[in-house]
């Protein structure tokens, strides 16, 4: 078992010291070492690979809360959609009026976090700031439309350098981004709370940039093999 129990507590500690949530990051893991965690006190995990949601969510206890992480495909959302609690990596319009239409199917309210790209790789995916405009702003204009998500934040993942005055400028750019939003779009706080934002490498940061949920998976579970 390559489960890090010690790292675990110590981040559960970290992260309740910022009031922070923590997401452990699971992919490529297998349900072992996720229920190994799970014998530790951790609910929620986050998946990257729609198949490898689908078949641990069957595989393991049913008070563990899902979360989908990184790029989802339109067409995909409905494997996921009887089941996932979050869905941190919505970057496009398409794929929430998607994630409403199977929520819907399956009588759920799915929540939503909107991915922003605020790293200088062109490589990871997001919205820029006028694509966010013009989603919050569809949304907020037509609740009707989106009776069956809610828009709970916003997530986003900072340029992987070693430079951490550059990453700690990234998380505080997106935390500008979340008030901003969420003030001009009239937004409940209550609703839009949620800043994902941090993982192994950089949760400190984050979490001093006032992220409210960490994603973390190699200081939890070891290195992976794929990315
Ligand atoms: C894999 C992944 C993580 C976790 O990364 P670690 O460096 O292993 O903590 C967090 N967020 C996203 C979107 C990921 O794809």
């Amino acid at each position: 078992m390559s489960v890090n129990i010690p790292a675990y507590r110590e981040l559960c500690t970290v992260a309740a010291a910022y009031g922070a949530k923590l997401a452990a990051v699971s992919k490529t893991k297998p349900a072992s070492d996720i229920l190994a965690l799970y014998e530790a006190g951790q609910r929620i995990f986050a998946e990257n690979y729609v198949q490898e949601l689908t078949a641990k969510y069957a595989a393991l206890p049913r008070d563990i809360r899902w979360h989908s992480i990184g790029h989802l495909q339109t067409n995909k959302v409905k494997y996921i959609a009887p089941f996932v609690s979050v869905i941190q990596g919505v970057d496009s319009l398409r794929l929430l009026h998607a994630i409403n239409r199977e929520a819907g199917k399956n009588g759920r309210r799915i929540d939503c976090l909107l991915q922003i790209h605020i790293a200088t790789e062109t490589t990871k995916f997001g919205l820029d700031e006028q694509e966010l405009d013009q989603v919050a702003e569809t949304v907020t204009a037509a609740p009707e439309d989106f009776r069956h998500i809610r828009l709970t934040g916003l997530m986003g993942m900072a340029s992987f350098t070693p430079d951490q005055q550059q990453v700690a400028a990234e998380f505080g750019k997106l935390k500008t981004l979340f008030g901003k939003v969420r003030d001009r779009y009239g937004m409940d706080p209550e609703v839009f709370c949620e800043l994902s934002m941090g993982m192994s490498a950089d949760y400190r940061l984050a979490l001093e940039a006032g992220s409210t949920l960490i994603r973390v998976g190699s200081l939890l579970f070891g290195e992976r093999n794929r990315p």
